[in-house]
């Protein structure tokens, strides 16, 4: 599946022979229009890949996926058909927009309405940013449907394959976090045997089984030690009672990051920087990223526009204290796994080198880490 899909890529953002390296989003198309198969569910699923990633709302990106969803399941001398009767915004989920889209490709041409997206979407990054971005092999923090995601789970490892990560890893929230649909156990059972799935259609790329798991009050988490003792990834996040006071904020999160599951600290801080905005919980860094240093637990750098945490000082911060981080996108739609930019960003302002970022080490040794406690 995997090799279809890259086989399969639009004219003129193929990667044009030259190795893109992981992580980095798909160059813009440029170049002359072949008259090669342009397929009209692969460039629907890619636009609504680069209208999240400009921080477009899913429902206007789902308006392309279920275009996509339909025309791919039609016979093609059927959808041929139609696109001569120019009847194909008769077909359920196809707009004039999309039909637009699907005429074009079938026309042999690259629709107008993707090349603009490429065009606007390409980051202007300095060149440590980038580099570090093609060292990155894939994402330790990502959501479905299951929780509050806006996408299936295949779709979203679809999309990190085609982005060019080798894993990713799927962590939806626990279950006291009924806001955002947080999964009991049995959900979460259920989900691995899907994750599975998914991992025989995808191989060899890896779906990573995980959890972004609550940080309960008292520092406990949120969901039973044997299940979080079978996932691949355990990230640990506080998110309700953000504003306690700092003594009491400190031993929550130093008894959650001492837990021998948890491999990652969620967004540290917990603070938002767009709209209203939330100012950064308190705590003693000093004592939590020592706790994060000496129990192998590593310090996220959150790539969501939202959020970017935590902020410069906290992240040199914890490099000082030899604490080992991710960069992360904590994407609840596929367009938003391309966020990670933002997360190297700040990592190279923070002066922290590759090595000791985990999620630029193949896929063997991130696992052997994670399996460091059983
Ligand atoms: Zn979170
Ligand atoms: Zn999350």
């Amino acid at each position: 599946m995997a090799r279809r899909l890259r086989q399969a890529r639009v004219p003129g953002t193929a990667r044009n022979g030259a190795p893109t390296p992981p992580g980095v989003p798909l160059p813009p198309a440029r170049g002359a229009v072949t008259s090669e198969a342009v397929l009209p569910a692969e460039v629907l699923r890619r636009i609504a890949y680069l209208l999240e990633s400009q921080g477009e709302t899913s429902y206007k990106a789902q308006a392309f996926r279920r275009a996509a969803a339909t025309v791919e399941t039609m016979a093609p001398a059927k959808l041929e058909e139609l696109y001569h009767r120019k009847e194909l915004a008769s077909l359920p989920g196809v707009g004039p927009t999309t039909a637009a889209v699907v005429s074009q490709c079938l026309a042999g041409s690259v629709p107008q309405y993707l090349r603009d997206l490429e065009e606007r979407t390409v980051p202007a990054l300095d060149d440590p940013t980038r580099q570090l971005l093609g060292q990155l092999q894939g994402d330790l923090h990502s959501h479905s449907d299951w929780s509050d995601g806006g996408s299936p789970v295949g779709e979203m490892a679809r999309a990190a394959v085609d982005i060019g990560h080798h894993y990713l890893a799927l962590t939806d929230h626990s279950p006291r976090l009924t806001v955002a649909h947080g999964l009991s156990t049995e959900a979460l059972r259920r989900q691995l045997e899907l994750v599975s799935l998914v991992n025989q259609e995808l191989a060899p790329f890896r779906l990573l089984s995980g959890i972004e798991v609550d940080i309960l009050e008292d520092g406990s988490l949120d969901q039973t030690p044997d299940l979080l003792g079978e996932l691949d990834v355990v990230v640990a996040s506080v998110h309700s009672k953000l504003r306690m006071g700092p003594a009491e904020m400190t031993r929550r999160m130093v008894r959650a990051v001492s837990h021998p599951h948890v491999d990652v600290l969620g967004h540290c801080t917990g603070r938002l920087i767009v709209g209203r905005g939330r100012p950064p919980s308190t705590f003693d860094h000093e004592a939590v990223f020592a706790a994060c240093a000496s129990n192998g637990t590593a310090v996220e750098i959150n790539s969501r526009p939202e959020r970017r945490d935590p902020p410069e000082a906290l992240l040199r911060a914890a490099a000082s204290a030899g604490c080992h981080f991710t960069i992360d996108s904590d994407a609840h739609a596929p367009g938003q796994l391309a966020w990670l930019h933002l997360g190297c960003s700040q990592a190279v302002q923070a002066g922290i080198d590759a090595p000791s970022v985990l999620n630029t080490w193949p896929l063997a040794k991130l696992l052997a880490w994670g399996h460091r406690n059983g």
